[in-house]
């Protein structure tokens, strides 16, 4: 076999399935065919069997009437060759088989053609020999047998040739059909079915033409379907582009929403990196100003206190006492102007304190009687005896703003009183509201200036200026000072009558201090005798105010001068303590500290003890992590630094009993914890405590939300914020989970969004919120 014919038979075979119609139609054409031929066929068969039965009997009558009368003559007259000839001439007759006459008279029967093996078909006449004479006589029996065979292959023969002949017709019909089917309906039918599925691919720029000759141009049904899908696929073609265009409006959209929410993300980062670095360059020159005031005034303070311990008569004495005291008011109105700034800043954290509000209103007073004395104005005080001395509230912030109110008012009087009363204006539980009235009998201001007078760098006209001086600041800081409180501020003033300028204040009154005896009593601190010390500081006056005052106690002081100078000392020499300026021309103070503690050395194990005029909160645990045990304010007040060495120097905590246990370890760092108790007080750390709280309840459900929202920005913005409040504390490890938080965030993770995450930070917070008020109670329980 061929490769043609074999793949010619076969797509014959694969014909019904790929041609399934046609298939159809020509095996139901078919069948029915074959049902039709064999129908006429037996018809046509029928008809040829009754013709042939009609002959016969034709035959019959015709040998009856043309032979019996011959062969009973015949027989009559003996006449035996002519009988024979008669049956001969019967045996002629179309299918007659045989012939045979009985006769009595004849005595052996006469027979012609061979007799059928099987009874067969046969008719029998008698044969009668009618005379005038007599009665008609019967001689004998004429018995004619037919040829049955002879008939029934005929009849077949017919059939078989009908049943060909109509079959080929069939044949040929069937297939006249199939080119009809197949080139009018069933190839076109094709066409579409493929047209069709290439519309569900998208391949709809193509219209459906269907292959049809010259003559076949006029429309039928099949036209009509054509025209239908082709009226479909423009249908699919216009919604596929009205869709297309709408993604694409779409598209557009989202990018353009996209583009505003990136340039508005890059304002406020550029907004928030500006206002960051704003905040950076104020923090910086707080801490620049706070380090240049502080270190000229370190060496007033250091010199008055060396000056101190030498011979003076009373009244040198007393005058060394009023410079040592007005050095320190002004340490303490340069700590409220650095609070004033911190509180624009939105980090000013007032003290909360107890003492003597009649001895701050005394000391106040005292300080600005010698000014008022040179001018010739009446300065008094007068406090109404129903205002509770013992108070807890920012003595340094109410120092401050008696003091603004005061020398104002001695600035602006030239002749007549300045008076300061206070009275108490309203009482509730375990609190008091002192209203601080200062009034005098100065120049007085309009009424149209009072409004602005409290704004910042104002002042009531521009001759102010010219005739007093002032920047126009102290009014504004005394407002923010008294907001920061909870109280209000007020005046009321008569031009050329005089002024009085007031605020009211809540000040707490704990009932169970309300005799507080430590209030004024210096502190005695141990003394401890001939220790190494390394002083690390930069500053002359420093240098040698903090020299004399540690050598005249007994101590070795061995000076460096710079970071490098300290650092060679440590290397060659053993020292007891090691007092580090932070502020270093060379190496920071921060690194020189770092090295001393981490690198194997003589001084591995020495305590360091920061010396540093910047206190602020933020920079105490950066401080502990390089290594420094103790931190010291400057100005140093040779006292408080002896307590100090003496906790470091006896590695033992402030109190041991309250060392807090393995657990709160892990959750507070105790170091930076103690620092902030001892530089802060534990007033301020309470506060402290108090901010952290505030956060934690503001910023923690904003985390939550800002999971549930899928939101890492600003989980990360938050979870930032709340870590730096937190490791300023202390709380350590509340820090830490929210550093990992932001740095998943930071990275766009799923593990940021889980909702067990903002729990654990719930827990955290509260249980280092808990430590934190547990210690401050412990650390500042009386011992
Ligand atoms: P400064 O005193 O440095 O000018 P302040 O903020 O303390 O700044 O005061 C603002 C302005 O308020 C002063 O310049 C002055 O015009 C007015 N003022 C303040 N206190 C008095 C007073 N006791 N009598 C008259 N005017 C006053």
């Amino acid at each position: 076999m061929t490769d043609t014919s074999a793949s010619w038979l076969g797509k014959a075979r694969g014909y019904h399935t790929d041609h399934p119609l046609v298939y159809q139609v020509l095996k139901r054409f078919l069948l029915c065919g074959l049902v039709l031929i064999v129908v006429t066929t037996a018809l046509q068969v029928w008809a040829e069997y009754r013709r042939e039965q009609h002959s016969l009997q034709t035959r019959l009558s015709l040998i009856a009437s043309s032979q019996l009368d011959g062969i009973a003559k015949s027989v009559w007259n003996l006449d035996k060759e002519q009988v024979n000839l008669q049956l001969q001439g019967i045996m002629n007759f179309p299918d007659i088989q045989a012939v045979t006459l009985d006769s009595a008279d004849w005595p052996e029967k006469l027979q012609f053609g061979t007799l059928p093996a099987k009874a067969a078909a046969s008719n029998q006449f008698a044969i009668v020999y009618h005379t005038l004479q007599r009665e008609p006589r019967q001689l004998g029996i004429l018995t004619v047998f037919h040829d049955v065979a002879a008939v029934h292959t005929r009849l077949i023969e017919s059939a078989l040739w009908s049943f060909l002949v109509q079959s080929l017709m069939i044949l040929a019909t069937s297939v006249v059909l199939f080119g009809i089917v197949h080139f009018n309906i069933t190839r076109h039918l094709e066409r579409m079915a493929q047209f069709t599925r290439q519309i569900s691919k998208s391949h709809l720029r193509q219209p459906l033409t269907l292959q049809k000759r010259a003559r076949q141009r006029s429309s039928n049904e099949l036209d009509q379907v054509v025209e239908a899908i082709n009226e479909m696929r423009l249908a699919i073609l216009r919604d596929i582009e009205r869709r297309e265009s709408e993604q694409q409006e779409l598209r557009y959209s989202r990018d353009q929403l996209q583009e505003q929410v990136e340039q508005r993300t890059r304002n406020l980062l550029e907004a928030k990196e500006n206002a960051e670095a704003a905040s950076q360059a104020k923090t910086k020159f707080l801490a620049t100003m706070s380090h240049e005031i502080r270190t000229p005034l370190n060496g007033i303070l250091g010199m008055v206190q060396l000056l101190g311990r030498t011979e003076l008569s009373a009244e040198q004495q007393e005058r060394l006492n009023t410079i040592y005291q007005s050095g320190d008011a002004l340490l303490e109105i340069l700590n409220g102007l650095l609070d004033y700034a911190r509180l624009e800043e939105g980090a000013y954290i007032p003290e909360n304190q107890l003492f003597s509000l009649h001895e701050l209103v005394r000391t106040s007073c005292h300080l600005f009687s010698a000014g008022a004395l040179e001018k010739g104005l009446d300065l008094q005080f007068d406090i109404d005896p129903a205002v509770t001395d013992v108070c807890q509230s920012a003595p340094g912030a109410l120092r401050q703003m008696l003091a603004n109110m005061i020398s104002n008012a001695i600035k602006f009087t030239q002749q007549g009183f300045v008076h300061v009363t206070l009275t108490r204006s309203r009482t509730g539980p375990d609190q008091q509201w002192v209203r601080f009235a200062v009034s005098d009998s100065g120049i007085g201001i309009e009424q149209n200036d009072l409004a602005r007078i409290f704004e910042r760098f104002s002042q009531a006209d521009d001759s102010i200026t010219r005739r007093f001086g002032g920047t126009g600041l102290g009014l504004a800081i005394t407002e923010k000072l008294v907001h920061s409180l909870g109280g209000e501020i007020g005046v009321t003033s008569q031009p050329a009558c005089g002024s009085t300028f007031w605020f009211e204040l809540p000040l707490s009154t704990p009932p169970e201090l309300a005799q507080y005896p430590a209030l004024t009593q210096a502190s005695h601190p141990a003394r401890l005798d001939g220790l190494q010390i390394l002083l690390v500081e930069d500053t002359p006056v420093n240098q040698e105010v903090t020299m004399a005052l540690l050598s005249q106690d007994g101590h070795q002081v061995e000076l460096a001068q710079t970071g490098s100078q300290a650092l060679l000392a440590a290397s060659e020499r053993k020292f007891d303590v090691i007092l580090l300026d932070v502020h270093l021309p060379d190496i920071s103070g921060v690194d020189v500290a770092r090295h001393i503690t981490s690198q194997s050395g003589l001084n591995t194990n020495t305590p360091v003890i920061a010396l540093t005029a910047n206190i602020q909160p933020g920079l105490i645990q950066k401080y502990h992590a390089a290594g420094m045990v103790a931190i010291e304010p400057k100005p140093l007040k040779i006292g408080r630094l002896y307590k100090v060495i003496n906790q470091v120097i006896a590695k033992a905590e402030i109190l041991p009993e309250t060392e807090p246990p393995d657990t709160a370890a892990a959750l507070i760092d105790f170091a930076v914890f103690q620092s902030h108790s001892t530089i802060l007080g534990p007033a301020r750390v309470t506060n402290l405590i108090h901010t952290l709280q505030r956060s934690c309840d503001k910023i923690l459900p904003r985390i939550e939300q800002a999971m549930q929202r899928g939101d890492h920005y600003d989980i990360a913005e938050q979870a930032h914020r709340l870590a730096g409040d937190a490791e300023s504390l202390g709380a350590s490890q509340l820090a830490h989970q929210l550093r990992a938080l932001e740095d998943l965030a930071r990275q766009g993770l799923e593990e940021a969004l889980t909702s067990q995450r903002g729990r654990d930070l719930a827990q955290y917070s509260r249980a280092s919120l808990a430590e934190l008020t547990r210690l401050t109670a412990a650390l500042n329980a009386p011992t």
